[in-house]
């Protein structure tokens, strides 16, 4: 019944972007028995990194003592020994944190250095747990950010925190037309003229911006006129992707300017969150499409008939999942699972829930406090039909 990882060693080595986590492939790997480590941890400093340690060590003990059988501690120790030198390697330029999933048995290891906060968290189950990292995805989708004045324009990237320089581009205006005396109106006929073919050149190049219709959207920053121009000359594919503009120097400095840009990106991730969250209440006012409470959410995905998966920020919905045939369901864990007589262990069902959507392909949203959401039981989903 169990599902292997297919790539057992993932230790990328940079700073990753959480886009580039596989976490559907990770949500199919489960196994019977708890072998998957899954840790959380701060690693922004050797400070902190101290502090991670002796917090993660102390997990690691009370987990030891907890295991039941020697038929668990065995390959929870090879776990340990396998995770050991990648929970103390010393933190990289721009890292804050570290996440790991592992299990010894099976030699499978993922090590993911992030430039992203993280709550440190240390689980032992069946399956890697997936939720922080979601939540995560959720919040820090890829975005481009566009800086620009009327000589000068840089195209970024911006992942995970990590910003990457695409395309610089510039004219000069002074040198280029100022010369041979013009008149001042003829001179300033020309300026506009070449600032109006330079803004033609910049969105050239954001039409060949590898990825951008993927991406979250687009910041457009600036200190003046330019942004707006450029603005009301974009098609309507990259208009769309406007997540909004921005007053900035062109001096701003990178770490600045992915503090501004991440501040618009979380702003319109938390407003299409709502959007979705209003979409639920009035689909559940029609009486129509929508599913609520974790079972029937469940059967909804199961069917493959979910849109949108919704699921309150940071809510536990208590439940027990079945160790051999992965069903799961809402409230107290019984003996044995009623189906097929496996062993049972109690979750979260926001974890299973989020885990299956990945693997049927919908769509996850994490709302931010809600009271109607809260009402429904902390889950609830859009259907398509
Ligand atoms: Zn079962």
């Amino acid at each position: 019944m169990e599902s292997k990882p297919d790539f057992k060693t993932i230790m990328p080595d940079g700073l990753v972007p959480v886009t580039d986590i596989d976490l559907r492939a990770l949500s199919e790997i489960y196994d019977e028995r708890d072998v998957y480590l899954s840790v959380y941890m701060k690693s922004s400093s050797a400070a902190e990194l101290d502090a991670s340690r002796s917090f993660i060590a102390s997990r690691f003990k009370a987990m030891d003592k907890s295991l039941p059988a020697d038929d668990l501690r065995q390959p929870f120790r090879s776990t340990l020994s396998l995770v050991e030198e990648s929970v103390a390697s010393l933190p990289w330029k721009g890292e804050r944190s570290r996440v790991i999933f592992a299990c010894g048995p099976l030699s499978f290891l993922h090590v993911y250095r992030l430039g992203l906060e993280i709550e440190p968290l240390v689980v032992l189950d069946s399956s890697p747990f997936l939720l922080p990292l979601a939540r995560l995805r959720d919040d820090y989708e890829d975005y481009g950010l566009l800086l620009l004045d009327s000589q000068e324009a840089r195209l970024f990237t911006i992942r995970s925190r990590l910003l990457e320089e695409k395309i610089q581009s510039s004219i000069d205006l002074m040198n280029k037309h100022k010369k041979g005396g013009w008149s001042q109106m003829r001179f300033n006929r020309l300026r506009k003229g070449a600032i109006k073919s330079f803004l033609g050149e910049v969105m050239e190049d954001l039409l060949r911006l590898e990825g951008l219709q993927d991406m979250r959207g687009l910041v457009i920053a600036g200190p003046g006129e330019a942004k707006i121009e450029i603005m009301e000359m974009l098609p309507p594919q990259i208009k769309e992707k406007v997540l909004g503009l921005m007053d900035a120097s062109m001096g701003t400095s990178l770490a600045d300017l992915v503090e501004m840009g991440d501040r618009l990106a979380l702003e319109k991730e938390r407003a299409y969150g709502r959007e979705r969250a209003a979409e639920l209440r009035s689909a559940v006012l029609r009486g129509q499409l929508y599913a609520s409470g974790a079972d029937k959410v469940r059967d909804a995905l199961q069917q493959g008939r979910v849109k949108a998966l919704l699921l309150l920020d940071g809510f536990v919905i208590p439940g027990w999942i079945c160790e051999s045939c992965q069903h799961f369901q809402e409230g107290s864990q019984p003996e044995s699972c009623p189906r097929c007589n496996g062993r049972t262990s109690r979750v979260n069902l926001l974890e299973e829930l989020y885990e299956l959507a990945q693997r049927t392909g919908a769509e996850v949203e994490f709302v931010e406090e809600d009271d109607f959401l809260r009402s429904l039981g902390g889950v609830g989903a859009i259907l398509r039909y």
